[in-house]
């Protein structure tokens, strides 16, 4: 029979999450499902009600409702518990577990797909919202020198860094600071988890934060050269990426989870590349 998924959001018309899964399912010869589900507000933990009740047995989650799917989950991995957010659910019976994939996919996309290790690097993250909460444990497991999460709002840097020490059991450095406190620091690898390229904006980051030979790294998507990304190349940045390869890898991480095998991304990933130009 076939087994049925989906993502769950509103809007959800621009969600990607069909085209990946449905690839996935093809190249691993399983035989599932994927479809979208536009919940309206205020009724996810219903509309979730009825997907299960019609034989659905997992779904991805995307915005508003990552931390309805948080509240909604009998069962949080620590990955979900960090980000205070749930991107994938798996129903069996009464149980709901729910996993946060988004940050295990970014670290995945860097390190194996653009061969950049994080293992002793200065890496700064611009941003303290969900992308950033769920990326804090993945980023410290791979052991880098430093980890500085700067945001506006200094407050939220700063309480990220605390849960993150709390955390980090490799005695990683990580302070949080606002743009003000950067004073000419230069990182190996800039991630912009800010949402700021979704409104065309950039960050009040300077130039020098970029090092030599440094990776810039645009988690939204399918933008081409934002602001952000033209910022790094004005500092002489030529390694840039945008967040394809994270949609795709924690696509591939929930697709493993649920079916237990894990598809390769390649495929996709060139599908849905938007040139950085
Ligand atoms: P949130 O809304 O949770 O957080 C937004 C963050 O951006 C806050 O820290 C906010 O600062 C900061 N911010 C917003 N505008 C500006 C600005 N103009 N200047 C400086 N800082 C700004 O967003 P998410 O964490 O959910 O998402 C962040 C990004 O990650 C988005 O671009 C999203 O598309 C992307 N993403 C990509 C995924 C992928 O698979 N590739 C998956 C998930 C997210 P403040 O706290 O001061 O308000």
């Amino acid at each position: 029979m076939t087994d049925r998924y989906a993502v769950i959001g509103n809007p959800i018309e621009q969600s990607k999450s069909p085209l990946i899964h449905t690839a996935f399912a093809q190249v691993t010869g399983q035989d599932l499902a994927y479809t979208k589900v536009l919940s309206p507000l205020g009724e996810f933990a219903a509309t979730v009600d009825a997907f299960r009740a019609a034989g659905g047995r997992g779904m991805n989650v995307t915005a508003p409702f990552k931390l309805d799917a948080f509240a909604y989950a009998t069962d949080l991995a620590p990955s979900a518990q960090l980000a205070g957010a749930v991107n994938a659910m798996k129903f069996e019976g009464d149980k709901v577990f729910a996993e946060n994939f988004d940050g295990v996919g970014l670290v995945r996309d860097v390190v194996h797909n653009l061969g950049c290790p994080l293992k002793g690097r200065k890496v700064l993250v611009l941003g303290a919202g969900g992308a950033t909460r769920g990326a804090l444990l993945p980023i410290l497991a791979q052991g880098p020198a430093e980890l500085v999460i700067v945001n506006r709002t200094v407050s939220k840097a700063q309480e990220l860094a605390a849960i993150a020490q709390t955390q980090n059991t490799g005695s990683v450095p990580v302070r949080g600071i606002g743009y003000d406190d950067l004073q000419g620091e230069a990182f190996d690898v800039v991630f912009n988890a800010t949402s700021a390229s979704l409104t065309a904006q950039v960050p009040p980051l300077s130039i020098s934060a970029f090092a030599q030979d440094a990776l810039a790294y645009e988690l939204a998507y399918g933008k081409g050269l934002t602001p952000f990304l033209k910022l790094a190349q004005q500092a002489g940045v030529t390694r840039l990426a945008d967040g394809v390869g994270m949609l795709a890898e924690q696509a591939a991480e929930a697709f493993l989870w649920w079916r237990g095998v894990r598809p390769d991304t390649r495929a996709v990933i060139h599908t849905l590349t938007v040139p950085l130009v």
